[in-house]
């Protein structure tokens, strides 16, 4: 197979081992089976995948074993010996690595979750484990840009004005990848650590999908995270 069925941001910092994949369109991922075949394919052991069932919430949760866990749209990895995924179309695929101590997170986030402090309880669980939010890098996956992601008064007020301007009448723009790149530097991530990949999933029809594009029933893009070995 072709490894243009994914992006591989895994050389973007200066880590070692380290894979942080990211499939697109030509992935067509559309079932469990076919998620463990492209977990194997990128190098990454699929017997150690956790999957999470996303809702679009601030829930982070800290995980040990592989499998399936429910009501969740972050996941941390203590050390490091997992494979973290998520699936996103136009949401923030953020992945996070400490080079020290092997911990890995992959987190969801789109408005909703941005809004609700998302980034903040990653943070906050990442704290429980006595590590150091400076210690970690932080990579946001190709997303809905700005020149895509158009909202109206309906929901203006769960967004930071810092990152909208208005373009007309009941319209707005936002800058959802600045919103979360200052949500990582507000919790201690160093700018020189944060990675934000400007791919627009709107944009690139040929290569993303797209909810805001083509609706419920698009495909995903799947983000990987984990040490090979
Ligand atoms: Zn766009």
């Amino acid at each position: 197979m072709k490894k243009e069925i994914w992006d591989d941001y895994s050389l973007i910092f200066p880590l070692n081992d380290i894979k942080m994949v990211f499939s697109n369109k030509q992935a067509d991922i559309k079932k469990p089976s076919d998620l463990i075949g492209f977990s194997d394919l990128v190098g990454l052991n699929s017997d150690n995948i956790i999957n999470i069932n996303q809702i679009h919430s601030s829930n982070v949760i800290m995980v040990e074993t592989p499998g399936d866990y429910n009501a969740a749209d972050g996941i941390i990895n203590e050390g490091g010996n997992l494979i973290c995924s998520i699936k996103v179309a136009d949401c923030l695929p953020i992945y996070f690595v400490n080079n020290n101590t092997k911990t890995i997170g992959l987190v969801h986030a789109g408005w909703r979750g941005l809004s609700q402090g998302i980034i903040n309880k990653f943070a906050d669980n990442i704290n429980k484990y006595y590590e150091n939010t400076s210690d970690y890098y932080a990579l946001i996956g190709p997303s809905i840009q700005s020149c895509c992601f158009e909202i109206k008064d309906d929901v203006l007020s769960f967004f930071d004005s810092r990152f909208y301007k208005q373009i007309g009448h009941n319209k707005y723009k936002v800058n959802l990848q600045e919103w979360a790149l200052n949500q990582l530097m507000d919790v201690g991530i160093a700018k020189k650590n944060i990675s934000v990949i400007n791919k627009c999933t709107y944009c690139l029809d040929t290569i993303y999908h797209s909810y805001r594009r083509s609706g419920s029933a698009t495909g995903r893009m799947y983000a990987l995270l984990g040490w090979s070995n």
